[in-house]
C-alpha cells in the first residue's frame, strides 16, 4: 500500500515509509535530479494547526534551517500544499539507535561516545536557541558511519502545540524521557528539560532499560518527580555522579550542558577538534537564496501558477496554517541587495557611520566596503562585504554579503541592526515585497 511511487512537487521520488510518529509519517525519498537520498516527513496540517504557532517556534523551525551540526539531522527543505507539509530532512540510513540497544546495554566506551555526540549537538543547538523538548530513542538516528544523529530538532515544537490542548498526553506513550517540570506543566525551560532527557538518554544507554519506569505510570510519575532510580552495580562510579546532577528534579540545581562538558568521565576519548562538528550550511543557505531571489513581485504575478510557487509561497498563502513568519525571505539570504537614490559618497559615508554604531570595523579595499566584527563568534570573525553599482550617479543598487564568519550572526546583525540604521537612504530593499493572494486561493480558504 505504502508502497506506491509517487513524486512530490516534481522533485523528489517517494519510497518506502520509514516510520510513523504521533503527528507524521516519514517517507524516504530521492532527489530526482540529484539522486540525493532524503528522509521526508509528511504532517497532516489539520493535526498540528489546532494551535496557533507561537513566534519562538516559528524562529526554531527557521533556525533549524540554518543549523548546521554533523550530529543533528539537517533540515533542507520546507514544502507544503493544502493539506500537509513537507519536511525534506537528512535521510540517517543507520536508523535508530535503540535498535541497538534492544539487542542489549551498550559497552561504556560506545555509550559514552554516543552521549558525547548528543550533548555537542544539543549545545550547539541551545546555542542558536532552539531547544528539542522532546529527546526520546526514536529521535536518535544513526547514519552509515554510526554516528549520532538527532532528528527533530525544534519540529517537536509543531507537535507541542498539541500541548495547550491537552491531546499531547493521550497520543503519546510513556513519558519516560520527560523532565518532571514539564510533567507538572509548571511552564518550563527547553535548555534544563533538554539536559534531564539526555541523561535519562545516557543511562538507557548503559543499563539497557529505562530508570523511571514501573508498574504504573503513577508511580512513574512519582519516581521522575523526586528524581528516584536506582544505578545497576556495573555502572562506574563516575558515571552515577554524574548522573545524580543531571537527573536532579529541580531544574535550577541541575547540571548545565558546561559543567557536563567538563566531567572527566566525560572527558575521556573526547578529540579536541569537537568544533568541526559545525558544518558549512552555506549550500542549504544558497538553495533559499535561489527561490528567494526568483520571487520578484512582478515576474510572481504574471506566472502564477501552482507548481512554480517555493515553498514559501505556498505556505505563507495557507491561511490555515500561518507559516509566513517562518519563512521571511530576508532570514535566509547571504546577500542582501538594496537600491538607493544617493550619491555613492553619500552611501559610503551613511555605512561608515552604520558599522560604528554596530562596532564593526570598516575597511576599504579595492571597489569594496569590508565591515569586520572585533571579537571571534562560533565560527570566527563576521566579515560583511558592500559592494555599491552606479546606475546613474544618483541611483545606486548596493549588495552586501557575508564574506566570512556565521551565517546566524549575520543575518541578525544584518536584520537588526544594519537594515534600520540604513533606512534613511535605502530606497527599496530586494524582496521587500507581498504576495499578492490569487481570488480563488483567497475563496478557497473560507471555505
Ligand atoms: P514523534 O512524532 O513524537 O516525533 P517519532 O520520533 O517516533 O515520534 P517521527 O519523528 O515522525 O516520529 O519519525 C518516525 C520514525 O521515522 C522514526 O522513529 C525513525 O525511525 C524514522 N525517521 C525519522 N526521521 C528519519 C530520518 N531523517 N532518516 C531516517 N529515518 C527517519
Ligand atoms: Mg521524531
Amino acid at each position: 500500500m505504502e508502497t506506491k511511487r509517487s513524486v512530490l512537487m516534481q522533485k523528489y521520488e517517494l519510497g518506502r515509509l520509514l516510520g510513523q510518529g504521533t503527528f507524521a509519517k516519514v517517507y524516504y525519498a530521492k532527489n530526482i535530479k540529484s539522486g540525493q537520498s532524503v528522509a521526508i516527513k509528511i504532517f497532516d496540517k489539520e493535526k498540528v494547526t489546532k494551535g496557533r504557532l507561537s513566534d519562538q517556534i516559528k524562529r526554531e523551525v527557521s533556525t533549524m534551517r540554518l543549523v548546521g551540526h554533523s550530529n543533528v539531522v539537517r533540515l533542507y527543505e520546507v514544502m507544503a500544499t493544502k493539506f500537509k507539509i513537507y519536511f525534506v530532512m537528512e535521510y540517517a540510513k543507520g536508523g535508530e539507535l535503540f535498535n541497538r540497544v534492544a539487542k542489549g546495554k551498550l559497552k561504556e566506551k560506545v555509550a559514552r561516545k554516543y552521549f558525547q555526540q548528543l550533548i555537542s549537538a544539543v549545545d550547539y543547538c541551545h546555542s542558536r536557541g532552539v531547544y528539542h523538548r522532546d529527546l526520546k530513542p526514536e529521535n536518535l538516528l544513526l547514519d552509515d558511519n554510526g554516528n549520532l544523529k538527532i532528528s527533530d530538532f525544534g519540529l517537536s515544537a509543531l507537535a507541542e502545540t498539541k500541548h495547550q490542548d491537552g491531546l499531547l498526553h493521550t497520543a503519546c506513550g510513556t513519558p519516560a524521557y520527560v523532565a518532571p517540570e514539564v510533567i507538572s506543566k509548571t511552564g518550563y525551560d527547553g535548555v534544563k528539560s533538554d539536559i534531564w532527557s539526555c541523561g535519562v538518554i545516557l543511562f538507557v544507554l548503559l543499563a539497557g532499560y529505562f530508570p523511571f519506569a514501573d508498574s504504573s505510570l503513577i508511580e512513574m510519575y512519582r519516581n521522575i518527580s523526586n528524581g528516584k532510580y536506582k544505578c545497576p552495580n556495573w555502572f562506574p562510579a563516575e558515571v552515577c555522579k554524574l548522573l545524580l546532577k543531571i537527573l536532579d528534579p529541580n531544574p535550577n540545581t541541575r547540571i548545565s550542558i558546561a559543567k557536563i562538558m567538563e566531567n572527566s568521565w566525560f572527558k575521556k576519548g573526547l578529540n579536541s577538534s569537537s568544533k568541526k562538528c559545525e558544518v558549512d550550511i552555506m549550500d542549504i543557505v544558497l538553495l533559499d537564496v535561489e527561490t528567494a531571489f526568483r520571487s520578484d513581485a512582478k515576474q510572481e504575478q504574471e506566472s502564477i501558477k501552482p507548481s512554480n510557487f517555493n515553498a514559501f509561497d505556498i505556505i505563507s498563502l495557507s491561511a490555515g496554517f500561518d507559516l509566513s513568519g517562518l519563512f521571511v525571505e530576508s532570514d535566509h539570504k547571504i546577500e542582501a541587495l538594496f537600491t538607493s537614490r544617493h550619491t555613492a559618497s553619500a552611501i559610503i559615508s551613511k555605512l561608515e557611520e552604520v558599522a560604528k554604531f554596530v562596532k564593526l570595523k570598516i575597511n576599504k579595499e579595492g571597489g569594496l566596503l569590508k565591515l569586520e566584527g572585533l571579537k571571534k563568534g562560533r565560527k570566527g570573525l563576521l566579515s560583511i562585504e558592500a559592494e555599491i553599482f552606479e546606475v546613474t550617479p544618483s541611483f545606486h543598487l548596493v549588495e552586501m554579503k557575508k564574506s566570512s564568519g556565521d551565517t546566524l550572526e549575520y543575518q541578525n546583525t544584518l536584520k537588526h541592526h544594519i537594515r534600520p540604521a540604513l533606512k534613511d537612504i535605502v530606497w527599496t530593499w530586494q524582496g521587500d515585497h507581498q504576495l499578492q493572494q490569487p481570488q480563488e486561493q483567497q475563496q478557497q480558504q473560507q471555505l
